[in-house]
């Protein structure tokens, strides 16, 4: 598998994206990083956008009630706990990092919300940091069907990054995992509508 070429084909593709998301400040990106937790990326941009234009500072969330903030956000899986770590994570932005989020790995997984993969994702966003694959369910799943056959992750993890060179791991899986969320679903996956799917095993195979 040529992962250069792979890594080309996910990159014209614009429904892939990460670098048309944009963010007006620190508190509009951790909005989005905690509701973008095992929820759809376009739902997840659009309730945080609505919720910078309404808060418009972690401060002033934390003059809102849980109550109002779970109404404001209701439209997302999990909201009754992502209400409670805005909450929560904005307290602790304020006090300890003085309203910027923190920009150090170990920093980022102590905001409640903010798990290894969404720390991850912060840093590919925001500074775009060379790091790891980040092996959900989607990349997983993905990865395998393209023709990575080999689950040693490690291993995998060592040839995409020789092979990618200037390439940010979390970047590269991010476009795999958003090929999941969007086209290569678990079942009926859209091969038709794949821009990888000449290289795709899964897919030669079919034919
Ligand atoms: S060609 Fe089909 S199976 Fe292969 S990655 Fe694309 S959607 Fe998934």
């Amino acid at each position: 598998m040529n992962s250069e070429f792979l890594f080309e084909l996910l990159r014209k593709d614009s429904r892939l994206s990460f670098e048309t998301l944009k963010f007006q400040s620190d508190a509009h990106l951790l909005f989005f990083l905690i509701l973008s937790s095992r929820a759809k990326e376009e739902v997840a941009l659009e309730i945080s956008n609505k919720l910078i234009c309404k808060y418009k500072s972690l401060d002033a969330i934390l003059n809102s009630s849980l109550k109002s903030l779970e109404e404001d956000i209701k439209k997302i899986g999990f909201y009754k706990i992502k209400a409670k770590y805005i909450i929560e994570a904005s307290k602790l932005v304020i006090k300890d990092y003085n309203s910027k989020i923190p920009e150090k790995f170990e920093e980022l997984i102590k905001i409640p919300g903010i798990g290894r993969k969404n720390a991850m994702k912060f840093l590919s966003l925001v500074k775009n940091e060379n790091f790891h694959l980040l092996l959900d369910s989607h990349f997983i799943r993905v990865i395998k069907r393209i023709g990575y056959y080999n689950s040693d992750y490690k291993h995998l993890e060592k040839e995409i990054k020789q092979s990618l060179k200037d390439c940010s791991l979390t970047y590269f899986s991010n476009l795999i995992t958003n090929l999941g969320k969007q086209i290569c679903h678990k079942f009926n996956p859209k091969c038709s509508r794949c821009c990888v799917a000449k290289i795709c095993q899964f897919n030669l195979k079919k034919r």
